[in-house]
C-alpha cells in the first residue's frame, strides 16, 4: 500500500502571532504547494490557529495542534477539546509527546483517552512513542515502544487506528542534534507496523502511517524518510525556520 508521506512541524512553545504569520508567508513564497507528493502540516500553539487557518488552507498546508483534552466540555480550566480544535480548522493533533509525558505527567491512560476523543471527532492524531537512552542501551527499545502502543491503543476500534499516525521519537534524539540512523528508524517503524498488525490486522497496519521525529534536518530527512517503512517526519527545531522546513519538505518530496 502506498501511504502519502507526511512532514509535520512541531513549533512547541515558540513564536508570537506576528512571527507565525511571517513564517507562513516566507514558507509559502518559494512555492511550497508544488510538492504534491508530500502532505505538510504545522502544529502550532493554540493562539495562532485562527490567524493561520486561511493562509494554510489556501496553500494546502494542514493546521495542527500540539495537545488536546479528552472531555468534550465542562469545568476544565485551561483545557481545549477536540470539537474546539476541529472547529478552528485543525486536522492533526499531537498526542503523548515525550515532553508532555515527562513535564506534564501525562499517563498512558490519559493518552488513550485523548486518542479515543480524537477518533470520535474529525481530528487525526499523531501518537508519539519512543524509548529513552537507557532503554535503547539495554536493548529494551522495542519492548518500551510496544508497551506504549498497547496502552495508547487500548479499546481503540479498527476504523480509528486506520486514521492514526504513529511518530517514533526516541527521547535521546529529540532536540539533541543526534538523529537516529536510518536503520534504527526503519527497524522501529517495521516493528510498530507489526505490532499494529498483531493488535488489529494487516489491513489496518498497512494503512497506519509511521513517521520519525528527532533532530531531523534537510540532510538527514532524505535518508531517513527514503525507506518505504517510514512515512514522513515530525520536525521540532528545524520547523521554526521557513527555509529549513521548506528544504526538508523538498528533500522528502524529491524521492522516488
Ligand atoms: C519533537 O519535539 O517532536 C522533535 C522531533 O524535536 P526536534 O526535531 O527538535 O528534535
Amino acid at each position: 500500500m502506498i501511504r502519502q508521506k507526511l512532514i509535520a512541524g512541531n513549533w512547541k512553545m515558540h513564536k508570537t502571532t506576528t512571527q507565525a504569520i511571517q513564517f507562513a508567508n516566507d514558507f509559502i513564497a518559494p512555492g511550497i504547494n508544488q510538492f504534491k507528493k508530500t502532505e505538510v502540516c504545522v502544529c502550532v500553539p493554540f493562539v495562532h490557529l485562527h490567524a493561520l487557518e486561511n493562509i494554510f488552507t489556501q496553500n494546502d498546508i494542514k493546521l495542527g495542534a500540539q495537545n488536546v483534552y479528552f472531555e468534550q466540555e465542562g469545568a476544565f480550566t485551561g483545557e481545549i477539546s477536540c470539537g474546539m480544535l476541529a472547529d478552528a480548522g485543525v486536522k492533526y493533533v499531537i498526542v503523548g509527546h515525550s515532553e508532555r509525558r515527562a513535564l506534564f505527567a501525562e499517563t498512558d491512560d490519559m493518552i488513550n483517552k485523548k486518542l479515543r476523543a480524537a477518533f470520535n471527532s474529525a481530528l487525526n492524531p499523531i501518537l508519539c512513542v519512543g524509548e529513552n537512552l537507557e532503554q535503547r542501551g539495554s536493548g529494551a527499545a522495542q519492548e518500551t515502544v510496544g508497551r506504549q502502543l498497547e496502552a495508547a491503543l487500548r479499546d481503540i476500534g479498527i476504523t480509528g487506528v486506520q486514521r492514526l499516525t504513529v511518530a517514533y521519537e526516541p527521547i535521546w534524539a529529540i532536540g539533541t542534534g543526534r538523529t537516529a540512523i536510518p536503520n534504527q528508524v526503519r527497524e522501529m517503524c517495521a516493528f510498530i507496523r507489526s505490532k499494529i498488525e498483531a493488535l488489529y490486522d494487516g489491513r489496518a497496519a498497512a494503512k497506519t502511517r509511521c513517521i520519525y521525529g528527532g533532530s531531523v534536518n534537510p540532510v538527514t530527512a532524505r535518508d531517513i524518510v527514503g525507506n518505504s517503512d517510514v512515512d514522513g517526519a515530525l520536525v521540532g527545531g528545524a520547523s521554526l525556520k521557513p527555509d529549513v522546513f521548506f528544504n526538508i519538505v523538498k528533500a522528502v518530496n524529491s524521492q522516488d
